[in-house]
């Protein structure tokens, strides 16, 4: 995967790549990442990148010609260039043409569409890849539906805009973007970015968090960083991510109607649980016992209770969608029992 970030501050990005997962990711080619200065997109001797708003008001607006030539330079076309192209690729694969682009269209069902994705290392150039819809089964389950006909299809290229007004950047937009072969990061900067590039080239846009920064840059890092540790190889343990906060449940969780909470089959969208470390006493406060007593069942259970805890307390809004057994149910109940 590759992602391409189009910025007026390339230096801003000089420390970020060079730490932790993304330094390694990116040593063992798992991952690559290009910075553009937009400044060398521009065509007069001050490299003006911004200008006045039409309107009046304060501050100032990214101009979209070097944008747009930043853009070309990577490849880009405007959006509508981009869709008839995928037209196109779509009924040359539906007539059994292989496409000239190189590109695979896969057919199959949404669960052998995730293992081609998981699985294929080799580098398409086309417009058009796949993921698999993550739908929730009857148990609550989020799982790709295993026998729909329905082919899914997903851009090769997502060109994103970073913006206070887009949409919520989350885990499962991450998963989605993890999914795509090169994500194009377009930095705002000023008031933002003259409107009609996103209109013409971007196919979302996406906030980071209902705050204002004063640039893109941040967050071109934060999609970035939660992006490409979802890749294949990245985390050291394969399902790492399922464990985490917001990770997804495979269908064995809603499976298990009772018995002990399957933790180890992932988040299911909940947050993730306490964690300790030594020395079990610190501070005055000691390690919870069923940690320290090597009961397996117990410390799954006991997790699985933290889980549902902090997410009720901090998060009860993740709940709704959440892959929940039966067990969870009732632990649930118990819990906002107690605090009622
Ligand atoms: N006038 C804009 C508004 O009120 O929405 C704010 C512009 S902000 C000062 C400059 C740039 O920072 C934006 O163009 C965008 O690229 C970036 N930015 C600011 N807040 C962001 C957020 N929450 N998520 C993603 N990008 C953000």
């Amino acid at each position: 995967m590759r992602f391409e970030i189009v910025t007026i501050f390339p230096g801003f990005f000089a420390g970020i790549f060079e730490n932790g997962i993304l330094r390694r990711a990116l040593a063992e080619g798992l991952v690559k990442v290009g910075v553009h200065d937009l400044r060398a997109f521009t065509q007069d001797r001050h490299r003006t990148v911004d200008d006045r708003p039409f309107g009046g008001g304060e501050g100032m607006v990214l101009k979209p010609e070097p944008l747009a030539e930043a853009l070309a330079s990577l490849g880009i076309q405007p959006k509508a260039e981009r869709a008839a192209k995928d037209r196109q690729a779509e009924s040359s694969q539906q007539a059994g043409e292989k496409l000239d682009s190189g590109s695979v269209l896969y057919q199959g069902t949404p669960l052998q569409l995730a293992e081609k994705c998981q699985r294929s290392s080799k580098k398409r150039q086309g417009t058009t890849s796949v993921v698999p819809q993550m739908q929730q089964n009857e148990k609550g389950a989020l799982a790709p539906e295993e026998n729909s006909p329905e082919q899914i299809s997903f851009p090769s290229t997502q060109v994103v805009l970073l913006s206070a007004q887009g949409r919520p950047f989350t885990q499962t937009m991450a998963r989605e973007l993890a999914a795509t072969e090169r994500v194009v990061l377009i930095c705002g900067r000023y008031e933002g970015v003259d409107e009609r590039i996103n209109q013409l080239y971007c196919d979302m846009e996406l906030s980071i968090g209902d705050y204002v920064l004063s640039g893109g840059e941040l967050a071109a890092a934060v999609v970035v960083d939660a992006t490409m540790r979802l890749l294949p190889g990245v985390l050291g343990n394969e399902a790492s991510g399922d464990f985490e906060s917001f990770g997804v449940a495979d269908a064995e969780i809603a499976a298990a109607e009772d018995g002990v909470p399957r933790s180890q089959h992932g988040a299911g969208g909940l947050l993730d649980y306490p964690h300790y470390t030594r020395p079990a006493e610190f501070g005055g406060l000691r390690v919870p016992e069923t940690l320290l007593n090597g009961d397996h069942a117990g410390i799954r259970r006991w997790r699985r209770e933290q889980q549902l805890r902090k997410t009720l307390a901090n998060r009860p809004d993740l709940l709704e969608n959440a892959a929940l057994s039966k067990e969870d149910r009732k632990l649930l109940e118990t819990i906002r029992k107690e605090s009622a």
